[in-house]
């Protein structure tokens, strides 16, 4: 498709054009062919007026599978679960993990609340301690100043909770931090706590005679937990060395870092996944998941594995879950509309706890892999359809050249060339 490279970076007014005239002048600047406006032309499911009104500079859009999760069984009731991910295994593994739990009830879940806290940094006060009392003086001024600002978040049984104010020291002094917790009920919130932060900042500035500057809510969402835990029962996953396997694994990931980050990557695998597929922001939710991780100074596992009185292996998850059916792209995607509907979900708490059900799933499937044939074998049967495609395979080819790969054990990009040269010979 390149026939000439890059000239500039520097488009003027490209903001102001339309995502059509847009992709028309970055095809132009990078000497891309004509190829490239038909294929970024087509923006799938997710037409070029939304995808424009969602960030900015729109050309197109990047569409990612969207997959379906069976088995899961969650607080008695069956639940398919979408799941948007590009990497292959992902989706399989968790439909594997909940059959091998379903014969003990799957995924029994619950949730702390859905309190989301934003912050407000004052400085410039010399007595920080006696301004800590100050601000915690004014907690009913602060619940008005909060609740005015989002009339319909009240109307829906949300509003101001609690604050809490926190004296830190700073490099360049002291700093008083201030918590407003805010029941955000269906919405994710970020939008919702950031107007009270923003809205309760210059009055704390006034009644203190500090000066605010950081008003943003914090993604370290442990007032919006969601827990999940399920038995996995001996005969259904290969006996006493299966699961001392994973223990081990568990144990190795709760006391090294190195090991923990992998670890917990696999359980966002899930995670990401679906919050991705309902519109929700996966940042925001991934930062929640590390930051917590960290929370006694050492970054470890998000989930913790046990072995129950009759020797099964039982396992629990309890994460941030700061995700919403209302707001962000919840609402102006229509995939996500979709998604929530495949899962028959209509509240933020429940579509938060299928998600740590998700998530203890996949941290299941990828611990036994680990501790039994080792996550190649899975993962390369799947991965062999894109080492197919890498090498050129098309259409029926891809499973043909995937299949002989496999066959082959051998999954790499060269040997699948040969294979598709043979193929079309
Ligand atoms: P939002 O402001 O679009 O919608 C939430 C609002 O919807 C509420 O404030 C309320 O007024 C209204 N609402 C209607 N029905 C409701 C119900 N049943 N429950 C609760 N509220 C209801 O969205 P938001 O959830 O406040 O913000 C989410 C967006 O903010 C995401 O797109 C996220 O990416 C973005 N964001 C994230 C961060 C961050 O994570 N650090 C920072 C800024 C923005």
């Amino acid at each position: 498709m390149k026939t000439m490279t890059t000239t500039t970076s520097r488009i003027p007014g490209l903001h102001k054009m339309s995502p059509e005239e847009r992709l028309q002048k970055v095809v132009e600047v990078t000497g891309l062919s004509e190829d490239v406006v038909r294929h970024l032309g087509n923006t799938g499911n997710l037409d070029s007026a939304t995808a424009d009104s969602m960030i900015e500079n729109v050309i197109g859009t990047m569409n990612i599978p969207l997959g379906v999760a069976t088995n899961m069984l969650v607080d008695g009731h069956d639940v398919l679960v979408p799941m948007a991910t590009e990497e292959s295994s992902v989706v399989a593994a968790v439909c594997n993990a909940a059959r091998q739990c379903r014969s003990t009830g799957g995924f029994k879940t619950g949730m702390s609340n859905s309190h989301m806290i934003a912050q407000v940094q004052l400085l410039g006060v010399p007595n920080p301690e006696f301004a800590r009392l100050q601000i915690l003086e004014h907690k009913s001024d602060v619940q008005l100043i909060c609740d005015e600002t989002d009339p319909v978040l009240l109307k829906h049984g949300g509003g101001f909770r609690d604050m809490e104010v926190r004296v830190l020291k700073g490099r360049t002094g002291p700093m008083v931090v201030t918590h407003l917790i805010v029941d955000t009920r269906d919405a994710m919130g970020a939008n919702a706590v950031n107007s009270m932060a923003e809205a309760v900042a210059p009055h704390i500035a006034k009644w203190t005679g500090g000066k605010t500057y950081l008003r943003i809510l914090s993604n370290l969402a442990d007032r919006r937990l969601a827990r999940a835990r399920a038995t996995w029962a001996l005969d259904e996953i290969g006996g006493a060395e299966v699961r001392d396997g994973i223990l081990a694994a568990y144990d190795f990931a709760d006391i090294d870092p190195y090991r923990a980050a992998t670890h917990n990557k696999g359980i966002m695998n899930g995670v990401s996944a679906v919050v991705l597929a309902t519109g929700n922001d996966c940042r925001a939710v991934e930062a929640g998941a590390h930051a917590y991780a960290a929370r006694t100074g050492q970054y470890s596992s998000l989930t913790r594995w046990e072995t129950d009185a009759d020797g099964n292996l039982t396992g629990t998850i309890e994460m941030p879950l700061a995700v919403g059916l209302i707001g962000g792209a919840t609402r102006s995607h229509p995939t996500a509309r979709i998604a929530l509907d495949i899962m028959n979900i209509t509240t933020a708490e429940r579509l938060a706890c299928t998600i740590a059900a998700v998530g203890l799933a996949q941290n299941f499937a990828a611990l036994k892999a680990l501790a039994t044939t080792g996550i190649q074998k899975g993962h390369m049967a799947l991965h062999a359809k894109n080492i197919a495609v890498m090498a050129g395979a098309v259409g029926a080819e891809i499973e043909k050249v995937a299949d002989a790969l496999v066959k082959l054990g051998k999954v790499r990009v060269d040997v699948a060339e040969e294979i598709l040269n043979e193929v079309r010979q």
